[in-house]
């Protein structure tokens, strides 16, 4: 499907870069980002469609008026609420979002058509489907604890936040069980060799 949903006729290996929030997704994109590979951070693109006033309204007539501020900006914390505590609305919310992030990663990949490949870094590539548009999965594996630990340090949250945005994720070891790659991101485990080999591979 990745390669008929794309304009160009030749275009680099679309490659997902997944693995459970806090395994170290965006420190390994950081080195794949160094050996040259244009990297698509979805979240982050995704977070500033908030941005667009068209796209705002669209998700105030799903969520109600809660989620835009006096200001007109988007209230991200009454969205997180709304969705986090009914899955019919995140469904929804999906429904517009990830359309709109799939088209903009098109964009990019016609971009970067020189590239041998291009990452889509989305902790939620199983659980949406992208596994299926992408040619290669790469996941990033470290157990729920270890993940709890740095986060803990990263966002200064408690491990109750912590686990309640786990518990929208599929496992950790699921995701890993189903990809093409694994990097394990322990302390200490060589990382850096671990996606030499990877890009390596990728670029037969
Ligand atoms: P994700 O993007 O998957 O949520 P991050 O890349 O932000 O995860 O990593 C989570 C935290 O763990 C960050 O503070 C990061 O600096 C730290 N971290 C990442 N890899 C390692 C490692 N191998 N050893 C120790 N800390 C790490």
């Amino acid at each position: 499907m990745s390669q008929t949903t794309l304009s160009s006729q030749q275009h680099p290996l679309l490659v997902a870069l997944t693995g459970g929030i806090g395994c170290g997704k965006t420190t390994v994109l950081q080195e794949f980002s160094s050996l040259g590979i244009p990297c698509f951070v979805a979240d982050e693109v995704a977070g500033a469609y908030y941005a667009d006033p068209s796209f705002l309204h669209q998700v105030q007539s799903l969520l109600g008026p809660s989620v835009i501020r006096p200001d007109g900006s988007a209230d991200k914390q009454a969205i997180a609420a709304i969705v986090f505590h009914d899955a019919g609305a995140l469904k929804q919310l999906n429904a517009i979002v990830h359309p709109r992030v799939w088209a903009d990663f098109k964009h990019f990949v016609d971009a970067n058509s020189q590239a041998p490949y291009v990452i889509f870094e989305s902790a939620i590539t199983y659980e949406y489907g992208f596994d299926h548009l992408v040619d290669k999965v790469i996941c990033v594996y470290l157990e729920q604890e270890e993940r709890l630990r740095r986060l803990e340090l990263r966002d200064h949250a408690t491990r109750q936040q912590l686990l309640a945005r786990m518990q929208n994720q599929l496992p950790a070891e699921e995701k890993m069980m189903r990809a093409d790659y694994v990097i394990l991101n322990y302390e200490g485990n060589p990382r850096t060799r671990q996606v030499l080999y990877i890009h390596r591979r990728l670029l037969r």
